[in-house]
């Protein structure tokens, strides 16, 4: 089904291709059209009226109207994640800044270069955020250009410029964008045993298994985290935290999402395993069930069952996504599986399997 879909899409785009090629030639032979000009580039801090957040806004002034080919976003993660945009045939006027600091929360840089006749901007990213991109025509009355805007720091899964997620539900792992959530880490070792053992090395543990077995199976696997670190950075807000987690997946447009974490409680008879999920999909509360089902008949612990949670993580991934409780880190019992390799690989072949039961039932 997804694959049908992808190629429908592939053919609209190459017949649009040859239209645009066909218009642009033709106009290239009468006149060429005026081409948009940078004359300012300015930004500041806004509050979202949807949701009360702070985002970081640059604006691009622009002396005519600018068109979608005219430009192209690229994201690059890395040491310093990036925001480039490609100005194609569009220079910057003489009088606009080359080097702009930020606001030092969302982005710390932007750098204008020219080449050519087209324009480069670099945007040095603070972490992983989401952004909107979008044009706006000129408005005379409020005296104000045409414009260029930039959204930088929406809530994951909003944002229009890492594109949306298709369902990808055929049968079968292989070929799959898995992305692989080792709760915690870094700065936050999540909860931790009277013995004194991390949540975050477990999870991490079971996560570097689970990427094992599904790779072994042709699956993609990528890892919000592969050593004991942030994912953000150090002293990140948790929203931030685990929206750098949340964007990984979003734009990898991960089939699935995985988060892994251990369970705690204060009374040490607590235990057992439970999954959890946020409808936002028809899919996510069956990922959950074939999940914890998968636990429950390859696990001898205490099966807690499924559970809807507005957990941030589940809740913003744009594909169906879970939480998994593997056990509680506070019982006696469930420690024991919890923090020996054999226990860990257990948890890793029965979080396996229900991810493929999933690919299996999902229509
Ligand atoms: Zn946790």
């Amino acid at each position: 089904m997804t694959v049908m879909k992808l190629s429908n899409g592939r053919i609209c785009l190459a017949v649009f291709g040859l239209v645009f090629l066909l218009v642009l030639t033709a106009a290239g032979r009468t006149a060429a059209a005026a081409k948009a000009q940078i004359t300012a580039v300015r930004w500041s801090i806004i509050k979202s009226p949807v949701d009360d957040q702070k985002r970081l806004r640059i604006v691009f002034d622009l002396s005519a109207p600018i068109k979608k080919r005219d430009f192209k976003d690229i994201y690059s993660t890395g040491d310093v994640p990036q925001l480039i945009i490609d100005f194609s045939g569009i220079t910057a006027a003489r009088a606009v800044a080359k080097t702009q600091k930020l606001d030092g929360i969302f982005a710390r840089q932007l750098t204008l270069s020219a080449d050519g006749d087209s324009s480069k901007v670099v945007i040095r990213l603070n972490g992983e955020v989401d952004y909107n991109i979008f044009a706006l025509d000129a408005n005379p009355v409020a005296n104000k250009p045409f414009r260029l805007v930039l959204d930088l720091g929406l809530t994951p899964g909003e944002g229009s410029g890492n594109g949306k997620a298709d369902f990808d539900v055929s049968p079968g792992v292989r070929g799959k964008t898995i992305v692989l959530d080792a709760g915690h880490g870094g700065s936050d070792p999540g909860a931790i045993s009277p013995a004194g053992i991390k949540e975050a090395d477990i999870t991490l543990a079971v996560a570097r298994k689970v990427r094992k077995i599904l790779q072994a199976a042709g699956a993609k696997v990528v890892m919000t985290r592969d050593a004991d670190v942030d994912v953000y950075g150090r002293n990140a807000s948790g929203v931030q935290e685990l929206g750098a987690r949340v964007g990984i997946a979003n734009r990898n447009r991960a089939a699935v999402f995985i988060s892994i974490h251990c369970n705690s409680f204060r009374d040490p008879s607590a235990n057992g395993m439970s999954t959890y999920y946020y409808p936002k999909s028809r899919y996510d509360g069956l990922l959950a069930r074939c999940v914890e089902s998968s636990l429950a008949s390859n696990i001898d612990l205490a099966d807690r069952g499924v559970q809807q949670a507005g957990f941030y993580v589940i809740k913003n991934t744009r594909m169906p996504a879970v939480l998994v409780e593997l056990a509680f880190i506070s019982s006696p019992v469930d420690i024991r599986y919890l923090n020996s390799d054999g226990g860990q690989e257990k948890f890793a072949r029965a979080i396996v399997g229900g991810i493929g039961d999933y690919f299996d039932k999902a229509r």
